[in-house]
C-alpha cells in the first residue's frame, strides 16, 4: 500500500481483504466511521470522500454536530453506538438511524414509546455483555431471548446483536460467540469490531464494524 493511501481507503481495503478470506462480500459489511469527540472540520473530509455512515456515542454531542453536516449531506446515516439513558430515548430516536446499545428492558420500553410516538424506526441492536464483565454494558447471555422478545413486543425493529469484547485479550472467541448467539435467535446483524480488530470481526461475520481511531487518529480523553 502506498503511503498516500488515505485511512479510509486502508480500512475499506482491510474490510475487503477480510471479507474475501471469509468468502463474504465486502458490501455485506457496513463501515461505521466513529466520529465521537471529532469536530465537523475533521469529519468533512470523510464526507467529501464518500463516507456516509457515522457513529457517535453521545446524544448531546451528535445533536450539536450533525444537523448542520446533514444539511450538506442529507443521505448520512447516524448510528448511536454508546450507552443510552432511557430519558434520552425520544431524542435518540429522532436523531439516529440505528441504535446499538439496547441492553435492558427499561430502555426497550422507552424506545418502543418513542418509536410509536415519532413514527421513526431506527435499526436496533441488542448489546450482549459477551465477556460477562461487571463494568460493561450489555445484557447477560442468558437474558438475551427475554430481551429480544420484549423488544419485539415493544415494536423495536431489531436488526441484530452488538458487543464490545473484553480489552487486551484475543477477541475472536467473543466475536464467534456473538455470531453463534445471533444464529440461535435468528438475527442477521452483527455489530462487532473496532479499529484494532475489525478485520477479525469481518472474518467472523460482522455486518457492522465501528471504527474510530483508525480513521481519525487517536482521540483526546473521551
Ligand atoms: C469509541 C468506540 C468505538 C471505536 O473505537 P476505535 O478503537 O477508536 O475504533 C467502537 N465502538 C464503541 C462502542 C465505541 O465507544
Amino acid at each position: 500500500m502506498t503511503p498516500s493511501t488515505s485511512p479510509l481507503d486502508q480500512v475499506a481495503a482491510g474490510i475487503a481483504h477480510a471479507a474475501r478470506i471469509a468468502g463474504r462480500r465486502a458490501d455485506a459489511v457496513t463501515l461505521i466511521a466513529v466520529s465521537k469527540t471529532h469536530d465537523a472540520e475533521t469529519i468533512r473530509p470523510l464526507l467529501a470522500a464518500g463516507q456516509r455512515v457515522f457513529g457517535e456515542n453521545r446524544v448531546q454531542e451528535a445533536a450539536a454536530k450533525w444537523p448542520a453536516l446533514r444539511e450538506a449531506y442529507p443521505d448520512v446515516a447516524l448510528h448511536l453506538i454508546g450507552q443510552l439513558q432511557s430519558n434520552k430515548a425520544e431524542e435518540a430516536v429522532a436523531l439516529f438511524d440505528a441504535i446499538h446499545a439496547v441492553d435492558r428492558e427499561s430502555l426497550v420500553d422507552a424506545l418502543g414509546k418513542a418509536i410509536a410516538k415519532s413514527g421513526r424506526r431506527p435499526d436496533c441492536f441488542l448489546q450482549v455483555n459477551i465477556g460477562d464483565e461487571a463494568q460493561k454494558g450489555g445484557c447477560a447471555i442468558d437474558a438475551l431471548p427475554g430481551l429480544l422478545a420484549r423488544a419485539r413486543d415493544a415494536g423495536l425493529p431489531v436488526a441484530g446483536l452488538m458487543c464490545l469484547p473484553p480489552a487486551d485479550v484475543e477477541p475472536a472467541p467473543y466475536f464467534a460467540l456473538l455470531a453463534k448467539l445471533a444464529r440461535e435467535v435468528g438475527l442477521a446483524g452483527l455489530s462487532m469490531g473496532m479499529s484494532a480488530d475489525y478485520e477479525t470481526a469481518v472474518t467472523l461475520g460482522a455486518t457492522h464494524v465501528r471504527v474510530g481511531s483508525a480513521l481519525f487518529g487517536t482521540r483526546g480523553a473521551a
